[in-house]
């Protein structure tokens, strides 16, 4: 029988750079990772494609599909749903592939309650320092400086829950961070 691939779940705090450090995980075909697309219900930014970076969907859609068992895990983050489907996560895991998530730390909670250890992997991205992550989120200029400030408010409970996964990176240095967290993953897929 086929091997089932690795989950990896990857947490951080909003404009540490996740998605930044995902993409470029991506770029190395030797992972064979496949990235968990998730659904939300928080409007699409600018550059952002529907079924690409988020399965863009209304309130009754989320709660419908909640109401169906479709999410492996779901949450709320600042006044917005978000949620990784099960079908999806478990078709490729079953195919072989190892499949990213890139999820807030309840969710990765309730994955960590629900997986065993033996498939799964924990990786959690911090910030080289506070002044750095409100850089970035500003930078990055894709929230309205409310949002910012509650996201800013929402990561000192996240890095409280760092210690909680199997390794904490930082991301200082991006080429570096990457590195680390690819020798991470090819270590643990041997
Ligand atoms: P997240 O997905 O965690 O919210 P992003 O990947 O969107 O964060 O990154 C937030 C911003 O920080 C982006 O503008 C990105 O280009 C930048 N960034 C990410 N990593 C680094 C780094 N190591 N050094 C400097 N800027 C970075
Ligand atoms: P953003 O709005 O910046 O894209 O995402 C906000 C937060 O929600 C980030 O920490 C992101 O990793 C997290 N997130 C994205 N998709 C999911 C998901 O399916 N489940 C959970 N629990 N968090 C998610």
């Amino acid at each position: 029988m086929a091997k089932r691939g690795l989950l990896i779940v990857i947490s951080g705090p909003s404009g540490v750079g996740k998605g930044t450090v995902r993409e470029l995980l991506m770029d190395d075909k030797k992972l064979d990772l496949v990235y968990s697309v998730s659904y939300t219900t928080r409007e699409m930014r600018p550059g952002e494609k529907d079924g690409v970076d988020y399965h863009f969907v209304d309130d009754a859609t989320f709660k419908k599909m909640v109401a169906e068992g479709g999410f492996l895990e779901h949450t709320n983050f600042v006044s917005h749903n978000y949620g990784t489907p099960k079908k999806e996560v478990f078709e490729a895991l079953e195919a072989g592939h190892n499949v990213i998530l890139e999820i807030e730390v309840n969710g990765a909670h309730q994955i960590m309650k629900k997986c065993g250890k033996e498939n799964l992997l924990t990786i959690f991205i911090l910030p080289p320092d506070r002044d750095t992550l409100l850089a970035r989120l500003v930078g990055r200029d894709t929230e309205d400086p409310e949002v910012i400030k509650a996201r800013l408010e929402k990561a000192t409970r996240e890095l409280a829950m760092a210690k909680d996964y199997d390794f904490q990176i930082v991301n200082d240095d991006l080429s570096k961070a990457v590195d680390t967290i690819r020798s991470i993953i090819s270590s643990r897929l041997g």
